[in-house]
């Protein structure tokens, strides 16, 4: 199973709440550079896959391997952050009363503060880093604006590429087009294909036509299992999905 060049492995990891099984023998596998789509239904797991990968959640049992051998189940959120794996929430979260570069420059510092950051002296590699992020998220004409002032799509995408700064092997974005305009969306599918050329993406959403459009192999999640994995045209023509989505 554990081939070279599997980014990320979980095998069998199972998570309950309570009793109630959030996660049931779930197994995936994420290779290197590859982008997936995570679909299910409302309480499939998909969220709880998510805070179980970045170490949020502790498998009760299972493993989750990282670049190969890494076992993630045993190190904290942030160790596993550090080892390149960064996450983007449904919410965007940037520093409103700072500019579109300054964001940049304090997710590229790692500094804790924004006070620490606009106060270090950015040196030219640093720079030429922010000019890059600013290309690939299409932002570079808005660097001087206040990203308060970013409309909710350019937030998105803002956080994206403060993510980028990071420079994460394998980047997971949770519902990335809720409440984005139709030409927002197609543009996001664009700015994560362009993502996923240099590393890994795993992408929850809801927006089938923006699954479409990202053209990538579809896992559906269904009662914290995987119910099936293909094309979108593959798992939408599956009966047993058709089934969970109408609620038989
Ligand atoms: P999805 O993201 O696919 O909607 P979730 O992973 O959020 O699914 O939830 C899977 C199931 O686990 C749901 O039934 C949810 O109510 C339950 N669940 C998730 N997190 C918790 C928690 N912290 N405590 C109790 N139940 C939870």
């Amino acid at each position: 199973e554990r081939a070279n060049n599997n980014l990320l492995y979980l095998n069998d990891v199972n998570v309950s709440f309570d009793g109630f099984k959030a996660l049931r023998g779930l197994s995936l596998v994420i290779a290197e550079g590859e982008m997936r789509a995570i679909i299910g239904p409302n309480g499939a797991g998909k969220t709880t896959m998510m805070d179980v990968i970045t170490g949020k959640t502790k498998p009760d049992t299972g493993d989750v391997y990282f670049g190969g051998d890494i076992d993630l189940t045993r190190r904290d959120e942030a160790d596993i952050a550090s080892l390149g794996i960064g996450r983007k929430f449904q919410k965007p979260t940037v520093f409103e009363s700072h500019t579109v570069w300054d964001n940049l420059q304090l997710a590229l510092s790692g500094k804790r503060s924004v006070f620490a950051a606009l106060f270090h002296n950015t040196d030219a590699r640093e720079q030429a880093r922010i000019d890059e992020i600013l290309e690939t998220t299409r932002l570079g004409h808005l660097r001087n604006r206040l990203a308060g002032g970013l409309s909710h799509g350019q937030k998105q995408w803002l956080e994206i590429g403060m993510l980028l700064a990071q420079d994460p092997k394998l980047l997971l974005v949770d519902e990335p087009v809720a409440g984005m305009t139709d030409e927002e969306t197609v543009q996001t599918a664009t700015l994560l294909r362009r993502i996923a050329e240099t590393r890994s993406v795993v992408v929850v959403e809801h927006d089938m036509t923006f699954v479409r459009d990202l053209g990538v192999k579809v896992t559906v999640l269904h009662e914290g299992s995987v119910l099936a994995e293909g094309s979108l045209d593959h798992v939408s023509a599956d009966q047993k999905v058709i089934d969970v989505y109408l609620g038989r």
